[in-house]
């Protein structure tokens, strides 16, 4: 075979004769993402090929000890060597699964590492009040735990485990596809390398049983709708000595016949008569945290909008959100005779120029605008 000329090399990876090492291997990158065999199912002999040209092209140039001529005609019929392929893997491995699909590195040593048990989700109802001050209760949940006779092994106490004869031990089975060389977890023991020869009775040979628990959780004050709360290792337990999942809380707090809030901000309406608005008064308003007074000045109009500071909803982070009170004022909709004669001479010195009024804009918006 002749020898391979090094210009060839850079040309595969096109590269620049003078470029850098890391642009060598960055070349390399798109090279090996682009012809990956599987990533190239129905062309898969063309790409397979066009890879192993990029792999061997990177392997000459990226070692200077060999230099560029330096593997010449070995090429790669041969098959490739173990740590050309471990160096691939470092370059790889980030990119897609490649400690499977190349097999033989270093990095596995051959047992399964531990899966992290599964999260549980549990969704809970408060009422408004509830949010506002925070709530101390209690939950049950179902969840898998670890069985206690066995301490999760799914072995008979005592009995011990054996090695697996399907993968010897290894926990994994390697396949040759193509020229790669592929490994698997081993099925028979899920990577485990070891089978249990007498299973626990208690949890059947499964490591973990169903069990109803009663938690204690803690709602702070401010919660609302979408709140996600966390109980660390409260889910399901980890196989292989994984760890164990959490338990998130999904709360949901339920409307208030007259609070609307935003935030930590809480709105409501309050009704006043024509008189209070015109002449001022002191109302009485409820808050969260029971009632308030609120001054009325004379001349108040329908729509306008009162903060009390601080008797909104708690802020989760501190503080307390406002309340907005909307005055509407109310116009009666029955008079009686009195009331006619003294609205008729009331009417006779008030005089208001009928033309259309500019728009008014929402609750909300005026809020934004008066108050920032
Ligand atoms: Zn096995
Ligand atoms: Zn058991």
């Amino acid at each position: 075979m002749a020898a391979t000329n090094s210009k060839d090399f850079y040309e595969v990876l096109g590269v620049a004769r003078e470029a850098s090492p890391e642009q060598i291997k960055s070349a390399y990158r798109k090279a090996a993402l682009q012809y990956h065999p599987d990533r190239n199912l129905e062309k898969k002999p063309e790409a397979e090929e066009s890879f192993r040209a990029a792999s061997e092209a990177y392997a000459v140039l990226s070692d200077p000890q060999k230099g560029a001529a330096g593997l010449g005609s070995r090429g790669f019929d041969s098959g490739f060597n173990a740590s050309i392929f471990e160096e691939f893997q470092d370059i790889l491995g980030d990119l897609f699964g490649f400690d499977e699909v190349l097999g033989g590195g270093r990095r596995r040593g051959g047992r399964q590492r531990g899966q992290r048990g599964a999260d549980l989700r549990y969704d809970m109802s408060l009422t408004f009040e509830e949010a506002a001050t925070g709530v101390n209760t209690k939950i049950r949940i179902a969840r898998h735990e670890a069985c206690e006779a066995c301490k999760g092994t799914g072995a008979k106490p005592g009995s011990g485990t054996s090695t697996c004869s399907t993968c010897k031990g290894h926990g994994q089975l390697a396949y040759q596809q193509g020229f790669f060389s592929i490994t698997r977890t081993c099925p028979a023991c899920q990577g485990a390398g070891q089978v249990i020869r007498d299973t626990c009775v208690t949890c059947r040979g499964q490591g973990r049983i169903e069990r109803e628990r009663t938690l204690d959780v803690g709602i702070p004050a401010g919660v609302d709708s979408g709140t996600r709360l966390r109980m660390t290792n409260q889910g399901e337990p980890g196989t292989n000595g994984g760890p164990t999942g959490d338990l998130y809380i999904f709360l949901e707090v339920r409307e208030h016949a007259f609070f609307e809030r935003r935030g930590a901000d809480l709105y409501c309406t309050i009704p006043i008569s024509v008189t209070q608005a015109s002449l001022g008064a002191t109302i009485k308003v409820p808050t969260l945290q029971g009632e308030d007074t609120l001054e009325i000045p004379e001349g108040t109009q329908s729509g306008q909008i009162f903060r009390k500071k601080s008797k909104g909803m708690p802020n989760p982070h501190g503080g307390r959100g406002d309340l907005y009170i909307s005055i509407r004022v109310v116009i009666p909709s029955k008079v009686s005779r009195e009331q006619r004669r003294l609205l008729e001479q009331l009417g006779a010195s008030l005089k208001v120029e009928n033309k259309p009024a500019e728009r008014t804009s929402s609750f909300f918006e005026k809020v934004k605008d008066i108050f920032g």
